[in-house]
């Protein structure tokens, strides 16, 4: 929460300003851009090169579109900013999109920054702007939390804004230090307004070389300092790869690398896309959590924001291929309950997800559901086939290829398919299940799961259904004429025919779960319209599989009945280390979803020299 104090926006939890009133703007010029001489560092970049900000204190976010605007004037076309901020406790809409509003120079960049922070959720957040060009990386927790999340020698600069230190000494104390310090790369820097003795200490002692600057305005000195050694900045990103599969994670990988430059070719078997998992009609946007904070639920997380930014970006909201119509997971069975009681019980950001009882369910719904739950606002459902339309303009595209060979080569990989042979500096992997079938990845625990939807003729009665239902099975509104249910679950079943014992196991179970509903469907006498089946691809834990198996070899698998959420942050990961760039998630969660954990034994240290 925010109050105004003389025409400055200032915080009753610190007892502090997030900038002076008078010239918030050019205090961030003085202190956070000029403090570590970035007009002239990235004016030196080369195109194609990434600069990686580190900022702790979000704030209002005044420092991150100050250096965007110097990034888009100082900067070569090609070179990109990766720009990393943690904050513990963020604006409210309302309050980002007042204080933004009041600096006319940043007027549409603050817009662009609005729009994407009511996708924000608690944890590791990936947003871009400028066509991907600036990345943020706005970390919501605690400082101490995240900064050891941040892979070594990672931040060229760094903005240290956390209120006087006086009155926050958590945000500048010798852990964090040292944490910043490991953070930054040989001959990186940090810049901020105190002058503070412990805090000089703390970096001093931390590693860095710290010198006072005059400050600005009233303030008599500030600090700056650098990491010793010599500052480069990452190489630019290059060579050629080759992505199997196209589906949601094969194009989201081949557009997230596109975006940073590199060249992609895209191979996929079948004459079109999106044909396998994710070839439904549509997928809901649905984030089902457990009450714990575990990994997989952190990923999940991670992977929602995400998607739903990303979503912006490549689909927006046109209810067609579209919708952003919210999501109610409801108490069907004793079980839900208990789930939907326990997270009901920790604080949950209102835009993320609200419990709600049974009236005000019925209320989101459109018609009577009769059961208490939680519903997620930004929930909605998603047409797959037109995502990867639209993730694969750019891409080189061979389609019905099926690949027959995958073996490294002398510099990479070769990628050979009935009809011709591609030789590539680096392959994304992301043809779900059959990926066991090339040697390097065979030793992948990896299981199909066969999923069958359903679709259901709309009636009147039903077409007041305005939101997604979910229990065990779940309801989306009519599009068109249908509604669509699912999904059956047959572990080890790679059989893609339409089954009736599968299409009436779906409509039982909804039938048991949401007997209102049902009758609004005609009852027994609901038709069903069609119906679809296809194969997943899951592993152990249902954690996906995502980063590199071998050098230059990469995967994105296994995401399960997830696809929409996981596979646009599975790319960004991809992206992220094939480049050498900042993660979009810390490394707890990196290491979690690396094929990495199923190491094999005789895996090559290298790129082998013959093939296997
Ligand atoms: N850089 C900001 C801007 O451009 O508006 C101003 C940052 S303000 C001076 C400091 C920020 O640090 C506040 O937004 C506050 O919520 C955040 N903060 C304070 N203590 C924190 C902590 N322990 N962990 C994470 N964030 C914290």
């Amino acid at each position: 929460m925010i109050e105004w104090r003389h025409g400055a926006p200032f915080s009753p939890r610190f007892g502090d300003v997030y900038f002076s009133a008078e010239a918030g703007p050019e205090e961030t010029e003085h202190v956070f851009l000029a403090g570590n001489d970035l007009a002239s560092r990235f004016a030196r970049l080369a195109p194609g090169q990434t600069f990686t900000l580190g900022e702790t204190g979000f704030g209002t976010g005044l420092n991150f579109l100050a250096t965007w605007q110097l990034f888009q004037i100082a900067a070569p076309p090609g070179a990109q900013l990766d720009y990393f901020s943690v904050e513990g406790y963020p604006l409210a809409d309302e309050e980002l999109a007042a204080v933004t509003a009041a600096w006319p120079a940043f007027a549409s960049f603050g817009k662009q920054l609005a729009a994407r922070w009511r996708r924000r959720v608690p944890g590791w957040n990936r947003w871009h702007f400028a066509a991907g060009r600036v990345r943020l990386t706005l970390a919501w927790e605690d400082v101490a939390a995240a900064l050891p999340g941040l892979p070594d020698a990672s931040v060229d600069a760094w903005f240290l804004d956390g209120f006087a230190p006086a009155k926050n000494p958590d945000m500048w104390n010798a852990t964090v230090c040292r944490e910043l310090a490991r953070a930054t790369r040989p001959g990186g820097s940090f810049a901020t307004y105190t002058a503070a003795g412990w805090v000089r200490r703390n970096l001093a002692e931390a590693g860095f070389h710290v010198e006072k600057r005059r400050g600005f305005g009233r303030k008599r000195e500030m600090l700056r300092g650098v990491k010793p050694g010599v500052w480069q900045p990452v190489p630019p990103a290059a060579g050629r790869v080759v992505v199997i599969g196209g589906g949601l994670a094969g194009t989201a990988a081949g557009w997230a690398l596109a975006r940073r430059g590199l060249s992609v070719q895209l191979v996929e078997a079948a004459p079109v896309l999106a044909v396998g998992a994710s070839g439904n009609p549509v997928g809901v946007m649905h984030l089902r959590l457990a009450a714990g904070m575990g990994p997989l639920q952190r990923l999940l997380l991670a992977a929602w924001g995400h998607a739903l930014a990303y979503l912006d970006e490549v689909l927006p909201v046109d209810g067609e291929q579209r919708a952003e119509c919210g999501l109610l997971q409801l108490a069907v069975s004793a079980e839900e309950r208990r789930r939907i009681e326990r997270l009901s019980a920790l604080a949950w950001p209102a835009h993320l997800l609200v419990p709600v009882t049974g009236q005000e369910a019925a209320a989101h719904a459109g018609l009577s559901v009769g059961l208490a739950g939680l519903w997620f606002p930004q929930g909605g459902w998603v047409a797959p086939g037109a995502l990867c339309g639209q993730l694969a303009q750019g891409l080189g595209l061979n389609l019905a290829q099926p690949v027959t060979a995958l073996a490294p080569t002398l510099d990479g990989w070769r990628v050979e398919t009935g009809v011709d042979l591609l030789n590539a500096s680096h392959v994304v992997v992301a043809s779900g299940h059959t990926a066991r079938r090339f040697s390097p990845l065979a030793h992948l625990p990896l299981q199909p799961v066969r999923g069958q939807i359903t679709e259901v003729a709309a009636t009147v009665a039903s077409r007041q259904q305005r939101c997604v239902l979910c229990g065990e099975v779940y309801l989306t509104p009519a599009r068109g004429d249908r509604h669509l249910l699912g999904a059956t679950t047959r572990f080890d079943d790679c059989g893609t025919d339409v089954r009736l014992p599968e299409q009436e196991e779906n409509l039982a179970r909804f039938a048991r779960q949401f007997p209102t509903v049902y009758q609004a469907l005609g009852g027994a006498a609901a038709t069903l319209v069609g119906g679809r089946a296809a194969v997943r691809c899951s592993a152990p834990g249902a954690m996906p599989v995502i980063g590199e198996v071998a050098p230059g070899l990469f995967v994105s698998l296994a995401h399960g009945t997830r696809g929409l959420l996981t596979t646009g942050l599975a790319a960004e990961c991809i992206a992220a280390r094939l480049t050498g760039t900042l993660p979009p998630l810390p490394s707890t969660l990196v290491a979690a979803v690396t094929p990495q954990r199923f190491a094999r034994l005789d895996m090559p240290q290298g790129v082998p020299a013959v093939h296997p």
